[in-house]
This record gives structure tokens, sequence and C-alpha cells, in this order.
């Protein structure tokens, strides 16, 4: 015997769910929440801590003169000689 659709109906029919009633939040809503404090907080500091908890790199020396280079105000990832190349600094 085959089965045909008229024997489970409640397989095939969809019956509306029943409109929600007043429930309770169990948790953070998700566009009424303002995200700028969750964004800040898996943001960090950009790894201000990493730098705050190591210590100041040594300046390396000028391979010319030999005196310790500086960090231009401009360029801080990059070091220079204030005596041989005073434009740079
Ligand atoms: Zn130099």
């Amino acid at each position: 015997m085959i089965a045909s659709t008229g024997d489970q109906p409640a397989l095939f029919v969809a019956t509306p769910a029943p409109p929600p009633a007043e429930s309770p939040v169990t948790g953070v809503a998700f566009l009424g929440a303002d995200p700028a404090a969750s964004d800040a907080a898996v943001i960090g500091d950009g790894y201000g801590w990493l730098a705050d908890a190591l210590p100041a790199p040594a300046a390396p020396t000028c391979p010319d003169c030999h005196r310790p280079a500086v960090l231009p105000a401009a360029a801080p990832v990059l070091w220079t000689c204030p005596h041989c190349h005073p434009t740079e600094v």
C-alpha cells in the first residue's frame, strides 16, 4: 500500500504558529543595543597594552657617525641619525 498525503496530514499541512506572546527578553536585543561599547571592547587599544608592557626599543647607532639614531615624529617606525640626516628628524 502506498501512503498518500491524506493519510498523514500533519506532515504536509503547516499550521500557522501562534502569535508570540509577551515574553521576557532573555538576551541583549541585537538591533536595539548600541554596538559602540562592544566594538570598543573587541577592538581594544590597538596593542597599546603591549607597547606599555615592553621596554622602549634601544636606538640603533648610525653606521656613518656611530651616534644614536632617533625616531622622527613624522615617521615613528623609521630610525634616522639627526647628525647625518638633519632634515629627516
Ligand atoms: Zn650619523
